[in-house]
C-alpha cells in the first residue's frame, strides 16, 4: 500500500461510518458481505493491525438506507434504482409488470421490497416479467433465482454460454439472448441492450433507457470512487479502458454503475477517464525509467523474485503521484490505486507490448 494519508477520520465521518455500519448490520446483506468462510478471519484481525485510509469525500456517498438496509429511488419517469450502498440494480415499472436489470445477492429480497414500494404507489403490477443480466458475475446476478422460473431472462449470448458452463442454480442462464443489439419493449417502456465486445468480462453489455437518458453499465465506471481493485478485476484491460469512452458516447444524464451508493453524472465518467489515463501515462513513464539492474543483482537466478520486486516497485512508482492527485477527488484513491497501477503496468507489457527491460534482446 502506498500513500495512505495516515489521517484519522474526523468525528463526523466516524459517526457517518458507524451509522452506515449499523444500518448494514441490520440486514442480511451485511451477512452476505462479511459472512462466509472469511468471517472468522475478519474477526480474528485485531483492529490495530488494519491500515488507516483517508476519509471518504461526502460527495461520493449516496442517500441514507432505510431500516431494511436499502434505498429505492426514482431516476426519471417509470425508471428506478435500488442500492444497499455497495451494489445497485435498476428497474422499469411498466403497465405489464417490472423489468429488472441485475439481481445482486447482497440486495437480495430487498429488490422485491423496493419494487413493492414503487408499485404500491403507482398501482402497476409488481410482478417481475423480465430480468436483464448486465453480465454473468454472481455478485451482480446471484439473486436471479429469487425471481422464479417464469421470468424472462435476457443476456448476451456469451453470458448464456458462461452460465450454462457454471450451472449455478442461483444464476439460471438467459433464455433470450442476442449478439449485437436487442430492443426490449413492454408495457409502454423500452430498453436498448448493446454489446460492444469484451471489456470487464466477455459478456458485459450496455443497457440504455433512451426515454430516461439513463445508461446502466456495470463494473466500468465507478461514480465518485476509484475503480475496484485491479481495474475492476477486468479480463480485457485495453477494452475495459475503451469501454469508458463507449459509455460516454451514449447521451445519458444518469449512469447506473452497479456499485456503491449513488448514481453517476457525466463529470464522474470524465474524472475516471482522467484517472485511468494518468495510470497509463505513469506506467509508460515508469517502464522507460525504472532501472531493473538492482533487481537482477539482488536476486540472481530467481527469475520470479526479479519480476516480483521490479513489478512491485513499478506499481508503487506509478501509483504515488496518481494517489496524491486524486485523493479527496475520488474516494479510496489510497485504497486501490496501487493495485490498479500494478494491473495497468502489467497490461502495458502484455497487452500494449511495451516490454521495457524485459523486451527484445539487443
Ligand atoms: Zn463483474
Amino acid at each position: 500500500m502506498t500513500a495512505s494519508s495516515g489521517r484519522q477520520p474526523d468525528a463526523t465521518s466516524r459517526r457517518r461510518f458507524l451509522a452506515a455500519a449499523g444500518a448494514a448490520a441490520a440486514v442480511p446483506a451485511a451477512a452476505a458481505l462479511i459472512g462466509g468462510p472469511l468471517a472468522g478471519n475478519a474477526r480474528a484481525a485485531a483492529a490495530g493491525d488494519l491500515p488507516d485510509y483517508a476519509p471518504i469525500p461526502p460527495g461520493a456517498l449516496g442517500p441514507a438506507l432505510n431500516a431494511d438496509g436499502y434505498f429505492a429511488g426514482n431516476i426519471h419517469g417509470n425508471l428506478y434504482w435500488v442500492t444497499d450502498s455497495v451494489y445497485q440494480a435498476m428497474f422499469l415499472s411498466t403497465r405489464n409488470g417490472v423489468v429488472l436489470v441485475d439481481a445482486p445477492p447482497t440486495i437480495g429480497h430487498n429488490l422485491l421490497r423496493a419494487i413493492a414500494d414503487v408499485t404500491r404507489v403507482n398501482g402497476r403490477p409488481a410482478k417481475v416479467t423480465h430480468l436483464v443480466y448486465s453480465h454473468s458475475h454472481a455478485d451482480h446476478i446471484g439473486a436471479s433465482a429469487l425471481l422464479g422460473a417464469d421470468v424472462v431472462r435476457i443476456g448476451h449470448s456469451e453470458c448464456r454460454r458462461l452460465l450454462l458452463r457454471e450451472a449455478d442454480p442461483n444464476r439460471p442462464a438467459p433464455t433470450v439472448t442476442f449478439d449485437d443489439h436487442y430492443v426490449l419493449e413492454t408495457g409502454g417502456e423500452r430498453l436498448l441492450l448493446d454489446y460492444h465486445g469484451p471489456n470487464h468480462t466477455p459478456d458485459n453489455i450496455f443497457i440504455y433507457a433512451p426515454d430516461h437518458q439513463t445508461l446502466m453499465v456495470v463494473d466500468v465506471i465507478f461514480p465518485g470512487w476509484v475503480p475496484f481493485k485491479n481495474l475492476a478485476v477486468s479480463q480485457d484491460i485495453p477494452s475495459w479502458i475503451r469501454a469508458q469512452d463507449v459509455a460516454m458516447g451514449y447521451p445519458w444524464q444518469t449512469l447506473v454503475g452497479g456499485h456503491l451508493g449513488r448514481l453517476g453524472r457525466r463529470a464522474d465518467g470524465n474524472l475516471q477517464i482522467a484517472y485511468v489515463a494518468d495510470l497509463l501515462a505513469g506506467a509508460r513513464a515508469t517502464i522507460a525509467s525504472l532501472d531493473p539492474t538492482p533487481f537482477f543483482a539482488r536476486y540472481g537466478n530467481n527469475s520470479w523474485a526479479i519480476f516480483k520486486a521490479y513489478l512491485d516497485a513499478a506499481a508503487a512508482q506509478v501509483a504515488a503521484p496518481v494517489t496524491a492527485k486524486y485523493l479527496g477527488r475520488l474516494a479510496a484513491a489510497d485504497v486501490f490505486t496501487a493495485d490498479n497501477a500494478y494491473v495497468m503496468f502489467e497490461s502495458l507489457r502484455v497487452d500494449y507490448g511495451t516490454l521495457g527491460p524485459f523486451g527484445n534482446h539487443p
